[in-house]
């Protein structure tokens, strides 16, 4: 099957104001890359640096591969071999990753008629979209980015994905550094956007939560008085957030969520949202989840979602890789693991603790949380006594930073601690410690990648 063309090659010159070298512009683009390992023929291939390697050095790669062009910094093409300067067409631009920003806004200008919902926040912002994005396609085509696609790199290249078929379009905002939210509402320039909460993801590079908050409030700054933005109805941080905004704001939550009655908390099978008289059994766990299921329950009502599409779309979403994903077993498993930080830890050891678990142990493995810079130490040694008041059996500390949470554990007078810089011999603690019946709690950055211990487990077990 032929991919639809999305536009020529003349079209992205006139939209990035590049300098075209090359036979002819008038080819079709079907979609845009920036890795040749996932390059379809037809794509425009964008020549981004990276930390470890340079887009620069694929250009041959992505002409073989079957780029309709490619954009790239005219400074560094001018001093490539001629052969690579004659693979194919170039758009050449001062700056790559500007011009790729500049080419999905005037992408989503031809889109002006979908309507565009744009999701931040600390934690949750995946599981929001999804479960928004899963009512949404109940109701009328959406389209919504794929998995964590939202970086000043991944946002633009998922509005590519938008077809005139759509008429939603559901996207993540995510922020290491100051300034990048505000940059990515002015290239999507949501009609709806919400907050979903603000922790200390990220903190290392912004200093405090008051600084986070001036940074995901960003997400409003494009508003103009018809935009819709919605934050939690206990959000600490309201007024940060809603500072010199335009537009109209309201609230997402049990409390607020328009037809939203009580929730009954089922432990780790999910909860039951009572909901105009009837029930949505939402498989994700925790009040956490509750608070995302609400935020999108909230955002489809705007967009005119009737209630069969709402209760549809919450029970066809089920826990996804690592984020409060409940395995049930001879050992039982609660794997986190997809990040970490001391709110996230907070909630999933919220959803044990209600969750009353009688089969056997609770066990935690905790990780080392990662980009906290210099409040690594104090966010550490305040997850220790997170842990310490768990009432957990057992906790296994893994990783060199984990080692303050281990300390301030034991001076907490936590139970039985293990430590251990690598997971070889956490592992075999682990292993040796725990009996049928268990539940094992994980929970780390992403970079530690705890699932090979719960893999180790369930081979054990
Ligand atoms: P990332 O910044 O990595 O993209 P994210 O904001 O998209 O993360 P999710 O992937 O949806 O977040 O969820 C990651 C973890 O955050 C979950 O496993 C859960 O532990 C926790 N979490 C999810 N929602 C909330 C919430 N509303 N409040 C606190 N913690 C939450
Ligand atoms: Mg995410």
């Amino acid at each position: 099957m032929m991919a639809d063309s999305l536009f020529t090659l003349e079209n992205a010159v006139d939209a990035v104001s590049g300098r075209f070298v090359g036979a002819s512009c008038g080819a079709s683009v079907t979609g845009v890359s920036i890795d040749t390992r996932t390059l379809a023929g037809g794509d425009l291939f964008v020549a981004l640096p990276g930390e470890k390697t340079d887009g620069h050095a694929y250009l041959k790669a992505a002409f073989e591969a079957g780029a309709a062009g490619a954009l790239a910094d005219v400074d560094k093409w001018e001093l490539l071999p001629l052969e690579i300067r004659e693979a194919g067409p170039f758009i050449l631009v001062k700056d790559p990753l500007a011009a790729l920003q500049e080419l999905a806004r005037w992408y989503l200008d031809r889109y002006s008629s979908v309507l565009k919902i744009a999701v931040t926040g600390s934690n949750g912002k995946t599981t929001t979209k999804e479960l928004l994005a899963s009512i949404l396609r109940n109701h009328r085509p959406t389209y919504a980015s794929s998995g964590n696609y939202n970086s000043e790199i991944g946002l633009p290249l998922s509005v590519f994905g938008l077809r005139h078929e759509h008429l939603f379009g559901v996207f993540e905002f995510g922020t290491n550094r100051q300034g990048e939210i505000p940059l990515l509402a002015s290239i999507l320039k949501p009609n709806i956007a919400l907050v979903t909460n603000i922790g200390t993801a990220h903190i290392g590079m912004f200093g405090s939560r008051e600084a986070i908050a001036d940074e995901k409030g960003g997400i409003f700054s494009s508003f103009d008085s018809l935009s819709r933005g919605l934050i939690r109805e206990d959000e600490p941080f309201a007024s940060r957030l809603l500072a010199g905004k335009r537009g109209t704001f309201g609230s997402f939550g049990p409390g607020s969520t328009p037809g939203v009655e009580k929730v009954e908390y089922r432990g780790l099978e999910g909860s039951i949202i009572h909901f105009k008289g009837q029930q949505i059994k939402l498989r994700l766990p925790g009040e956490h989840n509750v608070m995302n299921a609400c935020a999108a329950i909230s955002v489809a009502q705007l967009c005119g979602a009737e209630d069969n599409s709402i209760i549809r779309g919450i029970e066809e979403v089920s826990p996804s890789f690592g984020r409060s994903e409940f395995i049930s077993g001879d050992i039982s498993l609660y794997q986190d693991c997809y990040n970490s930080n001391p709110e996230s830890l907070r909630a999933g050891l919220d959803t044990i603790k209600s969750s009353g678990w009688t089969r056997g142990r609770r066990v935690g493995v905790f990780g080392s949380m990662k980009e906290l810079g210099s409040l690594e130490k104090e966010l550490h040694e305040e997850a220790g006594r997170v842990c310490a008041a768990s009432g957990f059996d057992a906790w296994f500390f893994l990783g060199p930073e984990a080692r303050y949470a281990y300390s301030a554990y034991k001076a907490a007078g936590g139970n039985s601690a293990f430590w251990s810089a690598e997971d070889v011999k956490l592992k075999a603690d682990l292993l040796e410690y725990v009996r049928p019946g268990d539940l094992v709690y994980l929970k780390g950055s992403r970079a530690l990648g705890l699932e090979r211990i719960a893999e180790a487990l369930q081979e054990g077990s």
